[in-house]
């Protein structure tokens, strides 16, 4: 690739060692349970999980600490074999103590690997230090005293090719029909290399059948915050996808992802019309609820006792029943137990969409704020930059900018406006000189 003329790049990433479960002894670590109403990541019909395993959280302390650094020299790390940069959020347990000298423990979570094996994941504890030396620091760790390691922790290094090479679509700039997708763009994760994957394909397709790229925004999905921020900002080290990476978090939810995105995917050819219409059918009851709710009246006598019990102020006329749904502590639970009429007409919808009005209503103003944020960025997203304009003809330019548009040849006016190093002044000189 190097030869082709991609720049390149190392970067490291490892894991902890694995551990035989039945050697540990729980009764000295706290357990942590799973959540009670576990999300699931696709609207099906599947049933919520109710059989789950427990995990554990036990610490490191001086003792361990003490071990590992006794392996500090023969540490590839340290001693400079390897130079890539690791993820910055899940760091090894060794550059733990070494960033984090001041700190007497470190919390380790122990993680079964599933129902059908005895294996534990020693998550925080990942490290490339020597096999004894691993060893020996883990039976230092509260419950660990007996601990029978099936396998060590290691580290790996990788090449990456920095990402701003490429166009939105995931195509490589230099070479045509050719996309990326995944570790090589510098991400690092399951579901980020899944997404990429998912997009380059879609756009490699697109192409073939000479339609536009398929384009997500970072209003719309994570994906388009994602590719956006490889794109435009490159990373210097392996990239995560963080909700705090998105200026849109409160668009960006969970439970209006189908919302948002089984009409593309539908039109893309990827979700079936039965998924649309369940779909169609969620939009028409969320407008049906909401609808009611803004109808609805709370009578004073019937709620004010109610609301007592809630500690919320009594009202003093009939009024909306939106008015309370947006009064902290009283949600669509809270309301059905108010007023028996109410319970009745709420009672006709499913926990989902009542949960999904409830969400819009609370945060109305929030929401309504985003989304007129998004729309304006994206007045700006419309403007399109020819593919081969001259950065060096606007002088006004900064330097860093010019040598930045000329790398990474933003498509539009939006993504340029991203780019770590173009100033708002930049971007409004820009804008004068292409007559917007
Ligand atoms: C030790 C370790 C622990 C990790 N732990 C986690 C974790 O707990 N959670 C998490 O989310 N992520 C974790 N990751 C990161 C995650 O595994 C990767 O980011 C992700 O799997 C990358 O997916 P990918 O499809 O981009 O690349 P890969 O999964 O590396 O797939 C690339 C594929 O291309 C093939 N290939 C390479 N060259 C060629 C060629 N010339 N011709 C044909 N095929 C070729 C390779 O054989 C490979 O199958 C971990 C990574 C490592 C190394």
């Amino acid at each position: 690739m190097i030869e082709l003329g991609f720049e390149a790049g190392r970067m490291k990433t490892g894991t902890p060692p694995r551990i035989d479960g039945r050697s540990l002894n729980y009764s000295v670590m706290e357990e942590q349970k799973g959540d009670e109403n576990p999300g699931k990541f696709s609207f099906s019909d599947t049933e919520p999980l109710k059989k789950q395993l427990s995990c554990w959280i036990t610490y490191t302390n001086e003792s361990v600490h003490k071990e590992l650094e006794k392996g500090f020299d023969r540490s590839p790390m340290f001693q400079g074999r390897i130079k890539g940069l690791g993820p910055r959020y899940c760091p090894s347990i060794e550059d733990k103590i070494n960033r984090f000298a001041e700190r007497e423990r470190h919390q380790i979570f122990v993680e079964p690997e599933g129902w059908n094996t005895i294996e534990i994941y020693v998550n925080g504890f990942s490290t490339s230090l020597p096999e004894d030396v691993q060893y020996k620091a883990l039976t230092k760790i509260p419950g660990f005293e007996n601990a029978k390691m099936f396998r060590p922790g290691y580290a790996i290094e990788y090449d990456y090719f920095p990402p701003t090479q490429l166009k939105m679509s995931l195509e490589t700039q230099l070479i045509d029909n050719l996309y990326f997708a995944g570790q090589i763009n510098g991400t690092t994760g399951y579901e980020e290399a899944a997404c990429q994957g998912l997009m380059a394909g879609i756009n490699a397709h697109n192409k073939v059948h000479e339609k536009e790229p398929f384009i997500l925004k970072r209003s719309e999905a994570y994906i388009g915050v994602l590719i956006d921020d490889l794109v435009n900002k490159g990373t210097q080290e392996p990239y995560r996808m963080f909700t705090s990476r998105a200026e849109y978090r409160i668009l960006l939810r969970q439970d209006n992802a189908d919302l948002r995105l089984t009409e593309k995917g539908h039109q893309l050819g990827l979700a079936s019309d039965q998924r649309l219409e369940n779909v169609n059918t969620k939009k028409e009851a969320i407008a049906s609820l909401s609808k009611e709710l803004n109808e609805m009246r709370a009578v004073p006598i019937i709620v004010n006792e109610g609301l007592a019990l809630l500690e919320s102020a009594a009202i003093t006329e009939k009024v909306p029943i939106v008015n309370l749904l947006k009064r902290p502590h009283i949600g669509m639970a809270e309301l059905k137990k108010l007023d028996k009429q109410i319970e009745g007409r709420l009672n006709k919808y499913s926990q989902e969409i009542l949960q999904q009005v409830e969400v819009a209503l609370k945060y109305e103003t929030y929401i309504e704020r985003e989304q007129q944020l998004a729309e304006k960025i994206e007045s700006l997203e419309s403007y399109t930059i020819k593919p081969d304009f001259d950065y060096d003809r606007v002088k006004a330019l900064s330097s860093e900018a010019r040598e930045k548009l000329k790398r990474i040849r933003p498509e539009t006016i939006g993504q340029m406006s991203r780019i770590s190093g173009v100033s708002p002044a930049d971007v409004s000189i820009l804008t004068v000189y292409l007559g917007k």
